[in-house]
């Protein structure tokens, strides 16, 4: 496994293990596949609604909670207190500690939330904090007015949704990237997307690892979902070839410079983010 460098020395796996949609009763399950298919790193929310069953995969995997890397995300209606939302997410897992904590979404108290992110990581309960959904400028905004820049941003990210700009902006200010829908949740076909099944063609991989070693070639980790073990092997097969500069070109091609899945600049999402609670 490949690690990716935070701005304060935690170290984190370059590929995850996302669980949204996971329903409650396959996420057990799906979590242990995971670990043993070599995943180390989780990918989880308080709105997903499977932190319970996260922490019993985990506690049955066998696997030391120290070789793992475990993140949540608190959740807007949870900004007002999200010390006390962080100590409800820790006790549904089953955990003392978290390796990350996001903000999920840019709307609501961000500051109010962020200095309680920061208290948690002061305290040792989470090892690095971070935002998501947000641009690079209120990322930067949120640390340029309190003690700790976001470690993290989490954000779509896939060949159809690249933000080469925003990646490099983030990038160059020590935040750490991740992918979110990576595969763009299947959406445009994607997995029989002809440049991609062509670039695999080349070194024996499917879509899916194509797109994975491309966030992997940007330092962007990935965080990838699926509930069949065997996607899950192929998902994390991907340190054994090396994309061209040619393919690199012709996947940048596939960027429609704009989300297929939802835009956060949109004021009726916004209103919807807004008004959605979590009772997490
Ligand atoms: P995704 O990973 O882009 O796509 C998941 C879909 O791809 C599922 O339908 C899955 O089906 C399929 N799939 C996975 N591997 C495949 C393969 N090798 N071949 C063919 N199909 C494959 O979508 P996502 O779950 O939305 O995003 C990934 C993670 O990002 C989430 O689980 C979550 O942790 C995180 N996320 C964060 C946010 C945020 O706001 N921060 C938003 C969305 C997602 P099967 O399960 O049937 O294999």
């Amino acid at each position: 496994m490949q690690y990716v460098n935070l701005a304060n020395n935690v170290q984190m796996p370059i590929l995850g293990f996302g669980v949204f949609q996971i329903s409650p009763e396959e996420t057990e399950q799906a979590v242990i596949h995971a670990i043993q298919a070599g995943y180390r790193h989780i990918d989880t929310a308080q709105s997903y609604m499977n932190e319970t069953e996260i922490g019993r995969g985990i506690a049955k995997s066998g696997v030391a909670r120290e070789e793992l890397f475990i993140t949540t995300k608190v959740w807007i209606s949870n900004y007002e207190d999200a010390k006390a939302s962080v100590e409800r997410s820790l006790a549904r897992m089953g955990l003392d500690y978290l390796d990350l904590v996001l903000l999920h979404q840019p709307f609501g108290d961000t500051f109010k939330a962020w200095k309680d992110l920061e208290e948690l990581q002061a305290a040792g309960k989470v090892r690095a904090i971070g935002v998501s959904n947000f641009s690079p400028s209120f990322a930067v905004e949120l640390g340029a007015f309190h003690k700790v820049m976001p470690q993290v941003n989490q954000i779509e990210v896939n060949p159809f949704f690249q933000r080469p700009e925003e990646i490099a902006k983030l990038q160059a200010q020590g935040i750490a990237v991740q992918a979110w829908a990576p595969f763009a949740e299947g959406k445009n076909e994607i997995f029989s997307n002809s440049v991609l099944v062509e670039i695999g063609k080349k070194y024996g991989k499917s879509v899916a690892q194509v797109i994975v070693r491309w966030l992997v070639e940007q330092n962007i980790t990935v965080l990838a979902k699926s509930v069949k073990p065997e996607r899950m092997a192929e998902n994390i097969n991907v340190f054994d070839f090396a994309l061209s500069d040619e393919d690199k070109a012709q996947i940048a091609t596939l960027d429609l410079g704009k989300t297929i899945i939802f835009d956060h600049s949109d004021p009726e999402i916004v209103k919807f983010l807004a008004g959605y609670k979590v009772n997490a």
